[in-house]
């Protein structure tokens, strides 16, 4: 069996159309305009592409958008003062402080200053507790993408065994969280995998649906997979660079041979990272939508 390609940047750039119309009416029928504030400290190189995407993103969707640039050296009590802004300004729906921040500040104590209903990313503890007993509102980006793409593919995980590799706050725990609940697009059966885990073998060649996010290439080999899984592979690794001089990248499955056996497989790149940035809209219009009292599903 050869898999079917799983293409998160056609899904992304359908959801995003999807937005776009959305946005219009919301502007057309309710004179609302989603608006996200992106605030970065510091000149991070990574940092600075992922906000300069997620404000042109932003920008082509139609919203209220703007780019907040603080210095590496600015204090944390002065940054906790700019986020209480954004928390009272009407304009802004959702509030991105991009990771990581400088030593010298608490990222929790920064991520857990933003309100709750503006925390678009679903880092806050509220809405981490909210995912947890089934009234989720705001899904963290990656994972929320990771839903989105099964569903759209048409993979039920209503009783599936689906094993998660990882269990990171931002991917590993929260995905298996959201599948594991009872409700559509979820009931799975669920074993989360890590580090001390005695035999990931035996676990991962249980899976009907596999996602991994180790950050380790090749983490998962042909050999540890069920023929006909579904296969997720979050993982981004740099492993040297193009002949064009780009970064050469590589998820956490081995790719050629996995997808001789797996049904579904998403690749790396062009997989779940271009999801991200736009379940981040996704969750920016749904918080605008909440704020005006319009309901959601
Ligand atoms: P993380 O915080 O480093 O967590 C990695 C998890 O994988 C940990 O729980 C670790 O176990 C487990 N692990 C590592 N090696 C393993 C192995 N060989 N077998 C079993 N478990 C193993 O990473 P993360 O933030 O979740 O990210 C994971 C990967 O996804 C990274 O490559 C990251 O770049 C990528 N990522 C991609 C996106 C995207 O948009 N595409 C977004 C976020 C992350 P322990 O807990 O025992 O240490």
């Amino acid at each position: 069996m050869t898999a079917k390609i799983i293409s998160g940047t056609e899904i992304a750039a359908q959801i995003r159309e999807e937005l776009k119309t959305e946005v219009a009416m919301l502007k057309a029928n309710n004179n609302i305009q989603p608006g996200l504030v992106t605030v970065l400290v510091g000149k991070n190189p990574a940092s600075v592409s992922y906000v300069t995407a997620k404000g042109r993103t932003a920008h082509e969707l139609g919203f209220y958008s703007i780019q907040d640039d603080q210095p590496e050296t600015i204090a944390q009590d002065d940054l906790l003062k700019l986020i209480k802004n954004y928390n009272e300004d009407p304009r802004i729906h959702g509030i991105l402080v991009q990771l990581p921040l400088p030593v010298h500040i608490n990222e929790n104590k920064v991520l857990y200053a933003i309100d709750p209903d503006k925390d678009v990313d679903g880092f806050h503890p509220v809405n981490v507790g909210k995912l947890m007993i089934g009234e989720g509102r705001f899904y963290p980006c990656t994972p929320y993408g990771i839903q989105q793409m099964l569903i759209r593919s048409g993979v039920n995980t209503d009783g599936a065994e689906v094993v998660v590799v990882g269990r990171s706050n931002i991917v590993g725990k929260p995905i298996g969280m959201m599948l594991i609940q009872k409700a559509k697009d979820a009931n799975a059966t669920v074993t989360f995998c890590h580090t001390r885990t005695k035999d990931i073998k035996a676990h991962t060649l249980r899976a009907d649906v596999l996602i991994v996010a180790a950050g380790k290439p090749n983490a998962i080999t042909a050999d540890m997979v069920k023929e006909g899984c579904v296969v997720i592979d979050v993982g981004v690794n740099r492993i040297g660079v193009t002949p064009e001089g780009k970064a050469k990248l590589a998820g956490d499955v081995d790719f050629a041979a996995v997808k001789e056996k797996a049904s579904m497989i998403t690749p790396v790149p062009g997989g779940v990272g271009p999801m991200t940035i736009t379940m981040l809209m996704l969750n920016t219009v749904r918080a605008a939508k909440i704020a005006a009292g319009i309901a959601v599903d």
